[in-house]
């Protein structure tokens, strides 16, 4: 169920859809995208000038590759490479790369163009992109990861620098990825040019605080969110779907926020902990080990449920916090969240809930923080971490969390007022994608047709 676009834009959608037979992720960001320029066109007529809209939906080049890499017995293998440069007309392209077997070109080009926005909101001067492989390193080596991220690295390398296109991690993608990356990166280029990726290691180039960067910042934006009808974390229940890089940093902040989270998950099925979930353990089982969730039960026993082939989103639950997958929290989710008495959704993840979704909650009147704005702290402390390897300097924790910190109540601040100036008082979706193109379009505007 996708809502009503302007009729101007009609034609814009028919020819996205034309052209990217089949990519439906893409569709659906863009349909949604254009689902809330209705106003801002009326206001702002020039930005529908010289096919501006058109090129912003159409990437700006899309790189495909082949990656050969042989496993430990010898056996060659072929994956697929991305990168979509999307846009590039506030700074250099800037996104992560997915490691995933559901990657394909679609997939890739939702990411990028979500991802002109995010970067858009963030204030900071980054364009946007995204790229990956249809690689699935679970069951692998620590070996056969490496070789296979320099054999994606020795063709990625051309195409990617400080002032062209900046990487970092997402889904499969982490700080041992991203080091094995860098460091073919380096061996190709005889450079030490760490401002080419993101998401480093503290020994390497990285920045403190990017680990936690986009839980935490999703934290932070549901905080304000929530600080507008005089809410708080305290006591309230919460559900964090997945149990990777995003979703454990959301965890953590969430309990010493004061929140109970009473839930995560992976691909293969969730557990629930009443007495709330020991983040330590998590991680200790996620990061050190590399391991399943079910491993949580066989440590802590009796009091901890472990479910396959069901939702977590049918666990009661204040405060839902998807952080998996695009599409993973459906219209029937929705409605037994509700029914349940949610009050807020903060997405960590990219588009994890379907059009219907949204609209069950912005219907029932949930806060709801839409990805592109409420996880947007990772990209942001990304571009913090580039920032202090041009000036060759390096921030505390302290100091690196108070400036994520203060970025993310920015731009909440900035989705919430611009819904209100254009009519749609707390519609974040809407003021998250206004804002985003606002900043987008001024600057296409100002650069001409290219
Ligand atoms: P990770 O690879 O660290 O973790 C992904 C987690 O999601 C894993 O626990 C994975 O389980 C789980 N998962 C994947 N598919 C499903 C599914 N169908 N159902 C339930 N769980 C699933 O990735 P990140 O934490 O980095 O990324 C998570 C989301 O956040 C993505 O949408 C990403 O685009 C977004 N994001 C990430 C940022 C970052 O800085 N890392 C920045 C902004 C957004 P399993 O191990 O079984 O696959």
């Amino acid at each position: 169920m996708l809502n009503k676009i302007h009729d101007k834009f009609v034609p814009i959608l028919n020819q996205v859809i034309a052209r990217n037979n089949g990519e439906k992720e893409f569709h659906q960001a863009i349909h949604e995208v254009l689902g809330s320029l209705g106003h801002v066109i009326s206001r702002h007529p020039e930005y529908a000038e010289s096919a501006l809209i058109e090129r912003l939906c159409e990437p700006e080049r899309q790189i495909i590759f082949r990656v050969p890499w042989i496993d430990d017995q010898g056996d060659v293998h072929i994956n697929r490479g991305f990168r979509v440069q999307f846009n590039s007309a506030l700074g250099p392209y800037k996104g992560g790369l997915r490691f995933h077997p559901t990657v394909n070109v679609g997939i890739i080009k939702f990411l990028g163009f979500e991802q002109t926005f995010k970067n858009a909101l963030t204030g900071m001067s980054i364009g946007g992109g995204k790229g990956g492989s249809d690689f699935n390193p679970r069951g692998y080596s620590d070996r056969e990861i490496m070789r296979f991220c320099q054999s994606f690295m020795t063709e990625l390398h051309r195409h990617i620098g400080e002032y062209i296109d900046v990487p970092a991690g997402d889904i499969g993608v982490g700080g041992r990825e991203i080091g094995y990356l860098f460091g073919q990166f380096k061996r190709l280029t005889n450079r030490y040019g760490a401002g080419v990726i993101t998401g480093k290691g503290l020994l390497y180039g990285g920045s403190q605080v990017r680990t936690e960067a986009t839980g935490y910042g999703a934290v932070y934006f549901v905080e304000r969110m929530l600080a507008t009808k005089g809410y708080g974390f305290d006591g309230r229940r919460a559900v964090v779907s997945g149990s990777g890089n995003v979703a454990i940093y959301t965890i953590q902040k969430l309990i010493s926020l004061g929140a109970k989270v009473v839930a995560c998950s992976d691909s293969d099925g969730y557990i629930i902990d009443e007495d709330g979930i020991d983040i330590d353990l998590v991680r200790e089982i996620k990061e050190k080990q590399r391991g399943r969730i079910k491993e949580y039960i066989e440590q802590k026993g009796k009091s901890v449920r472990y479910v396959e082939n069901s939702s977590i989103w049918h666990i009661p639950c204040d405060i839902a916090m998807p952080s998996a997958i695009q599409n993973e929290l459906t219209g029937d989710d929705a409605r037994t969240l509700v029914k349940n008495g949610l009050i807020a959704v903060g997405e960590g993840a990219n588009m994890p809930s379907t059009p219907e979704a949204i609209n069950i909650f912005q219907e029932a009147g949930i806060l709801f923080a839409p990805g592109k704005a409420a996880n947007a702290g990772g990209v942001a402390t990304s571009a913090l971490e580039m920032q202090q390897n041009a000036s060759r300097d390096s921030w505390t924790f302290e100091e690196t969390e108070n400036r994520l910190a203060k970025i993310m109540h920015g731009i909440h601040d900035l989705c919430y007022e611009t819904a209100e100036e254009y009519g749609v008082p707390g519609d974040y979706v809407k003021g998250a994608n206004i804002a985003g193109f606002l900043r987008v379009a001024k600057a296409m505007h100002a650069l001409g047709v290219i």
